[in-house]
């Protein structure tokens, strides 16, 4: 298993096979994975144990990315809220979202500020009101069938995927939703996002939260879970098209 921790506030910039040149911002700790999922392909591996959880804070975070934007002039597409896990449950994230505003106008203007989120957080009005200010949010959602979501992407507490979507159609009209696609078994138990059943569940689920952009894709790199399957292009593909026939946007990354 080679899942890999960033291990800096700043990192990158990365050319992201969907977002273009991405500055990451990693709001969790450098020295382990903290998230309120466990997801089985995540590139960070599981959740650390056994070690001590330090978040940075508004006064890291700010000066580690004004230094980069002063120093730096390489051109980037996007500053991305990414890392070793779930960036919403940094404390600070809601101030960090307009300090990271405030200097992205100031040196980067045309660069957008985007993040790549688990949706777990949406009750938190703070983080839903920074996630409205950011300009591309990115929702992850892998499957809307609750036995597959507790498969895939194991919720550290009770959490159900029912109440998830509430909360991403209470607070977005208009979603980016990113989804990953694959198939495996954890102890003998199959899971697969690909079936009829889950696909049906998908498009209607799509059809409720009115995405102005899906982005499908799948596995790309190792992953802590071993034996995942990574669904074929031509199958993204068609899962594409699905989409596309319900009238939404659809960026398909094979
Ligand atoms: S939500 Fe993202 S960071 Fe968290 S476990 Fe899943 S892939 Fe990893």
């Amino acid at each position: 298993m080679a899942t890999f921790l960033f291990d800096n506030i700043i990192f990158g910039p990365v050319k992201s096979r969907r977002l273009g040149n991405s500055l990451g911002v990693n709001l969790l700790p450098t020295n382990a994975k903290f998230c309120t999922f466990n997801c089985v392909y995540c590139e960070c591996g599981w959740n650390s144990k056994g070690v001590k959880i330090e978040l940075p804070r508004l006064g890291d975070v700010v000066p580690a990315m004004e230094k980069y934007f002063s120093e730096n002039t390489q051109p980037l597409d996007v500053i991305t809220f990414a890392g070793n896990g779930e960036p919403t449950i940094n404390p600070d994230f809601p101030e960090i979202v307009v300090e990271t505003v405030r200097l992205r106008d100031k040196y980067m203007p045309n660069v957008k500020i985007s993040v790549l989120t688990n949706a777990s957080n949406l009750k938190n009005d703070k983080v839903v009101a920074a996630l409205k200010i950011i300009d591309e949010p990115i929702l992850k959602v892998d499957t809307f069938i609750q036995s597959d979501f507790e498969l895939i992407n194991q919720p550290v507490s009770s959490l159900s995927i029912a109440s998830i979507v509430d909360d991403i159609s209470r607070n977005f009209a208009r979603p980016i939703i990113q989804t990953m696609f694959m198939r495996g078994n954890i102890n003998g138990t199959f899971f697969d996002n690909t079936t009829e059943e889950s696909l049906d569940l998908y498009y209607n689920t799509l059809k409720r939260l009115n995405p102005s952009m899906v982005m499908v894709y799948s596995i790309a790199r190792e992953t802590p879970l071993s034996g995942l399957q990574k669904v074929a292009p031509d199958e993204l593909e068609r899962i594409g098209d699905g989409i596309r026939n319900l009238g939404f946007q659809v960026l398909v990354t094979p």
